[in-house]
C-alpha cells in the first residue's frame, strides 16, 4: 500500500523531470554528434584547404584543370584557376552552381554524360569525352573528364582537359584510313573490272583479225574487220594510257611543259575535234571565246587539252539527243604577267548525284556500278584532270543537277608568252554572228497569233508598271505563282 502511494507520488511528480532528463540527454547526444561531424568536415576541409595549395602549385601551366566536388551535396570545394583560361567560365559561377557547366555542352551531350554518370559504380575511375562550347566562342571544341572518389570515399577528383588538336588529328587519321580503305576497295574492284575490260576488247581484236584473215580475199569485208579492229585497239590504247597517266600522277613522275602555245588554237582544234560527234548524236556544239586580248600562253599546252577533252567527251557521253553541249573560254583579268583563264564545259546532260559530286575525283570512282555497263569508261577521266590542274596550281569547280546537266569549270593562270598577241576578231564575230542570226530567225518566226495568255497575280488590281517589267526583265524574274488569280486576255 505504501509502495503503491509513492509510485503514483512519483507517476504525477516526476514525470515531467523525468522527461527533461530524456530531452537533455537527446540534446547532449545530439550537440556530440554535431561537434563531431562538424570535426570531420573542418577535417576534410582543413584537408583541402591544406591540398589547395599543393593542387595550385599542381595546377599552374597544366594542361588539365582541377576540380574536388563534395560527394552529398554536390558542393564544389576546389576548382583551379586555369579553369577559367580553358573555358572561359569564371570558377566563382561554377563554385554558385555546379548546373552552368551544363551551358558548355549541347542538350544531347549532356544527356549523353548524365547516362555515363549514372552507370557508373561510383568506385574505378570515369572518363567522358565530349564536344564542349567556351563561353564568348561558337565553335565547338573536344575535351575529356577524368571522375573518381577520393580515398575517403567523401569527394570527387575531377580533371578536365582539351583534346582539340589530338581529336582533330585523330579525325583526320580515321578520315584518312577510311579513305586509304575506300581507294583500296576501289583499286580492288577496278582492277577486278580492268581484267575484264581489258581481255574485252583484246578478244574483239583477235576475233576481228581471224575473221578479217578467213575473208582475206574479200576486200570489202576485210576493211570492215581491220576497221572494227583498229577502233577496238584505240579503246585499248586509251584505257592503257589512262592507266599510265594515273600510276605516273600517283608515284609523283608527271611533269608539266612549259611552252609557249595559241589559246586559239586549242579552241579551235577541240571544236573540230567534237564536232562531227556532236552533229551525230544530235546535240548542239558551240566553242566561244570571250574578252580575250590576248591569247598566247605558256603551259602544257597537251595536258590542258587533254583536260577539257575528258571534260567534253563525258559531257558528250552523259548528255542524250537533243541536248547541248557548250565549251567557254574566258579571259578574266591578267595580273603580273599571268592570264587568268576560266574554262567551263556546260551540258544539258544527265547531271550527276549530289553525294557522287564529292567523290568524283577519286581515281576509279563512277557514279554507279551500271555506269561502266552503259557507257563505258574506267573512272579515271576525272582523277587525272584534277591532278593535272593541281599541278598547274588551278582549281576545278563542279556544279550539277540531277536530269538538268553538269558544269565544269577550270581555273588556272598561265604567264603570257612574249611576242605579237594576234587575237582573231573574226572567229569570234564569226561565231556571233552566226549565234545572232539564228536567235533573229528564232524571234522572227514566233508568233502571238491565236494564243491565249494566262497571267496571274496575288495582289487584286495591281497595276504592272513599265520599271516593274523593267525590274524583273533584269532579275530573271518572272511572275510569282499565286493564290487569287486574275485572267486576263
Ligand atoms: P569515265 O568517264 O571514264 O567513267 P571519269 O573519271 O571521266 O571516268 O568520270 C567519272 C564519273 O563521273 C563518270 O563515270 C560519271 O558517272 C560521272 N560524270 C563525269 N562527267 C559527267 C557529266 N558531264 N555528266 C554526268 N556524269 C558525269
Amino acid at each position: 500500500m505504501f509502495m503503491r502511494i509513492i509510485l503514483e507520488y512519483i507517476d504525477y511528480h516526476l514525470l515531467p523531470l523525468f522527461l527533461l532528463f530524456i530531452a537533455i540527454v537527446s540534446a547532449v547526444i545530439c550537440i556530440i554528434f554535431y561537434f563531431r561531424q562538424r570535426e570531420r568536415w573542418n577535417k576534410i576541409e582543413q584537408d583541402i584547404l591544406g591540398e589547395r595549395e599543393f593542387y595550385h602549385t599542381f595546377a599552374v601551366n597544366r594542361q588539365e584543370s582541377f576540380l574536388v566536388i563534395q560527394k552529398s551535396d554536390l558542393r564544389i570545394l576546389y576548382i583551379s584557376p586555369n579553369f577559367e583560361q580553358m573555358t572561359g567560365i569564371p570558377g566563382e559561377r561554377v563554385r554558385a552552381d555546379i548546373e552552368v557547366l551544363k551551358n558548355m555542352v549541347t542538350a544531347k551531350e549532356a544527356r549523353n554524360i548524365i547516362k555515363q554518370l549514372k552507370e557508373w559504380d561510383g568506385i574505378h575511375e570515369l572518363k567522358l569525352e565530349f564536344a564542349y562550347k567556351t563561353m564568348g566562342n561558337d565553335n565547338m571544341a573536344h575535351g575529356y573528364a577524368v571522375i573518381q572518389p577520393d580515398e575517403e570515399n567523401v569527394c570527387y577528383l575531377a580533371a578536365f582537359g582539351d583534346n582539340t588538336q589530338d581529336y582533330k588529328i585523330r579525325s583526320a587519321l580515321k578520315e584518312q584510313l577510311e579513305q586509304a580503305y575506300q581507294e583500296s576497295q576501289a583499286k580492288t574492284d577496278f582492277l577486278s573490272k580492268m581484267s575484264h575490260e581489258i581481255r574485252t576488247p583484246m578478244n574483239g581484236i583477235l576475233g576481228m583479225l581471224s575473221l578479217a584473215k578467213v575473208h582475206v580475199n574479200d576486200p570489202k569485208q576485210t576493211s570492215y574487220y581491220l576497221e572494227r579492229a583498229e577502233s577496238l585497239s584505240q579503246f585499248l590504247l586509251t584505257l592503257i594510257n589512262d592507266i599510265l597517266d594515273m600510276s605516273r600522277i600517283e608515284s609523283g613522275k608527271m611533269e608539266l611543259e612549259q611552252i609557249p602555245f595559241d589559246l586559239y588554237g586549242v579552241a579551235e582544234k577541240l571544236d573540230s575535234m567534237f564536232r562531227s560527234t556532236t552533229e551525230a548524236k544530235q546535240l548542239r556544239w558551240d566553242v566561244q571565246m570571250q574578252d580575250f586580248d590576248v591569247c598566247r600562253v605558256i603551259g602544257d599546252e597537251l595536258r590542258l587539252t587533254q583536260v577539257i577533252i575528258n571534260f567534253i567527251s563525258n559531257a558528250v557521253k552523259f548528255t542524250p539527243p537533243g541536248g547541248a553541249v557548250t565549251v567557254t573560254f574566258r579571259q578574266m583579268h591578267k595580273i603580273d604577267g599571268k592570264l587568268h583563264l576560266m574554262i567551263r564545259v556546260r551540258d544539258t546532260g544527265k547531271g550527276i548525284k549530289s553525294d557522287f559530286i564529292s567523290r568524283i575525283f577519286r581515281p576509279f570512282e563512277q557514279e554507279d556500278a551500271s555506269t561502266a555497263h552503259h557507257y563505258g569508261g574506267s573512272g579515271l577521266g576525272m582523277a587525272i584532270a584534277d591532278n593535272i590542274v593541281k599541278l598547274m596550281q588551278g582549281e576545278i569547280i563542279v556544279e550539277s543537277e540531277e536530269g538538268k546537266g553538269t558544269e565544269f569549270v577550270v581555273y588556272v593562270s598561265l604567264p603570257i608568252a612574249e611576242g605579237d598577241q594576234i587575237v582573231p576578231e573574226s572567229w569570234r564575230e564569226e561565231k556571233i554572228t552566226e549565234d545572232v542570226q539564228e536567235r533573229k530567225k528564232i524571234i522572227d518566226d514566233f508568233t502571238l497569233d491565236g494564243v491565249h495568255i494566262l497571267l496571274a497575280e496575288d495582289n487584286v488590281g495591281v497595276q504592272l508598271d513599265e520599271n516593274r517589267e523593267e525590274a524583273d526583265k533584269k532579275e530573271g524574274n518572272g511572275l510569282e505563282k499565286n493564290e487569287t488569280e486574275e485572267i486576263i486576255e
